[in-house]
């Protein structure tokens, strides 16, 4: 039987409080915002909406938790014992945080049941399971002497994290926080509160004691801004746009010097040379790798650097692709592509359809959907912009929609020059049937993470995340588990 998911999420009764000291509440003054479907363009839910004073509450229980030890000096085992039993209770919980997940942010519901639900839990218990696997170091000293190197919990980390993924980026920032033992205040994307929400709530079921996890809703420049520049915020783990990003550097610089992780997107080159083996496979990875969430995504694939060799092909592959793709209701489980998130990132999307027309790029597609009895749903085609002049806006800003810029070059010296032509460095594949050259064009391409002969296949088990403006934070992997703790050397004399 298939489930009806419009009638679920109809049910649906969502939490909307601030979750402070294990309770959900009100803001301080009675202060919400309003959440808003980005699949109807209807009002979904009002949320509480944190001021300075809550954030302050939630980092001064989250400080006190830490200092009593109650998580942070528990034993290992049970610290990993509540972290295996929240992925389950994520899991058991699969249709409704699936369900909030997609009304919220419009992901397509059968992506929040086999990706975003699951790839959360999986990070979750990842973590969880290290725990145990994770040796500290001997130094090799003098033979009088013993020197430990351990690594200690940073005290109260603050997560402030998008809209484009909120249960995934959040389970990156929160399974290795709280694994390390440290306190952990999240604050969501107003876009995107309520998986967060429901997150909060079995983490409470799971275990996890009142203080160690908060979440507060609220407005970027309030509740994420006064989580940057709490003094009792040891360190700040951020994903979203550069702006932002730097704002956090500065709020650590203007107080307590706290330590500061970014990740801020990209502009990632998709690299096909002319020795590509087969088109069709690259066509298909090139379009899935931007048109994925509606291109939404950090790592997207926004650029493609094509061989004018094979230019012609791929690109009637890539439009073919596009043109299959089932956009439309995020309820339905046959569609692959939703909506963008927001009326305010849909008119910046549309918004680059004329700047890439006043560049002089060819345009395919580019249009605002209406699908009908959603009429004020967020909905853009997938978008092609053919013949872009890299250095152009087109070519250089971070669109983050289903708009994919195409250059041409000749060669392959020429196509890692254009893909590093970049400002940001998050990621970057290259296509090629030579060994040689992958490996060559993997070494050479500045970015966090290149794939070969594929795109967007990932895991928790290898680090994520950019150089140059893409930021210099890792999500993922045990060197995440590591920048949650700092080392702390004892040196024992032994005497003589
Ligand atoms: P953003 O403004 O950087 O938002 C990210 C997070 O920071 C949200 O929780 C946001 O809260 C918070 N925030 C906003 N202004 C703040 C401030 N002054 N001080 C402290 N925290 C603040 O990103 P966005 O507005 O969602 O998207 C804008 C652009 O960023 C996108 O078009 C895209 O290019 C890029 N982006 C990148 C990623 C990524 O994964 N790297 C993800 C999303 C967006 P509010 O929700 O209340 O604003
Ligand atoms: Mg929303």
């Amino acid at each position: 039987m298939t489930t009806d998911w419009i009638a679920e999420a109809a049910a649906l009764r969502p939490q909307t409080g601030l979750f402070i000291g294990g309770e959900f509440r009100e803001a301080l003054d009675g202060g919400t915002f309003e959440s808003v479907s980005p699949r109807s363009g209807d009002s979904l839910a009002q949320i509480s909406s944190a001021t300075e004073s809550d954030v302050d509450a939630a980092v001064r229980g989250a400080s006190s938790a830490f200092e009593s030890g109650v998580w942070s000096r528990a034993d290992r085992r049970e610290r990993q014992r509540v972290l295996l039993a929240l992925s389950e209770l994520m899991l058991e919980n699969l249709d409704e945080l699936a369900l909030l997940e997609s009304i919220d942010s419009g992901h397509p519901i059968g992506d929040a049941l086999r990706v975003d639900v699951p790839n959360a839990a999986r990070t979750i218990r990842w973590y969880a399971e290290a725990l145990d696997k994770v040796y500290d170091e001997v130094a090799p000293t003098p033979e009088n002497a013993l020197a430990i190197v351990r690594r200690e919990p940073l005290g109260v980390v603050g997560a402030v994290v998008p809209w484009n993924y909120p249960l995934i980026i959040s389970a990156w920032k929160i399974g290795p926080a709280l694994a390390a033992g440290n306190s952990v205040v999240l604050k969501p994307a107003e876009l995107t509160s309520l998986s967060a929400l429901k997150f909060a709530e079995l983490a409470r079921e799971a275990g996890i004691p009142p203080g160690v996890f908060s979440v507060v809703p609220g407005v970027g420049a309030v509740a994420g801004q006064a989580l940057g520049r709490h003094p009792l915020v040891d360190k700040i783990t951020f994903t979203g746009s550069p702006q932002v990003g730097k704002s956090f550097l500065r709020y650590a610089g203007d107080s307590n010097a706290k330590q500061v992780s970014l990740e801020l997107g990209g502009k990632s080159a998709q690299v096909v040379l002319a020795d590509v083996e087969d088109i069709d496979a690259c066509a298909s990875a090139v379009a899935w790798g931007i048109f994925y969430n509606a291109g939404q995504t950090c790592h997207g694939g926004s650029r493609l650097v094509v061989d004018e060799s094979i230019h012609d092909e791929l690109l009637a592959a890539v439009l073919a692709v596009g043109a299959s793709l089932r956009l439309g209701d995020p309820l339905l489980e046959s569609t692959q592509i939703g909506t963008i998130a927001s009326q305010v990132q849909l008119d910046r999307v549309l918004g680059y359809v004329d700047t890439a027309r006043e560049e002089g790029a060819i345009v395919h597609g580019g249009n605002r959907i209406h699908p009908d009895g959603l009429e004020g749903g967020f909905y853009v085609e997938p978008t092609v912009f053919d013949g872009v002049d890299n250095a152009s806006r087109i070519g250089q800003e971070e669109i983050f929609g289903p708009a994919l810029a195409v250059t041409t070059v000749r060669g392959t010296d020429e196509a890692v020059a254009v893909a590093n032509a970049s400002d940001y460095g998050l990621a970057a594949s290259v296509w090629t049937s030579n060994v040689t050259t992958a490996h060559r064009v993997a070494r050479d391409l500045r970015a966090g993470t290149v794939w070969v002969n594929t795109y967007d296949v990932s895991d928790v088990i290898t680090p994520f995340g950019g150089v140059k403006q893409s930021g210099s934070g890792r999500d993922r992997s045990l060197h995440a588990l590591d920048s949650y703790s700092y080392l702390k050397t004892t040196w024992i004399d032994l005497g003589s």
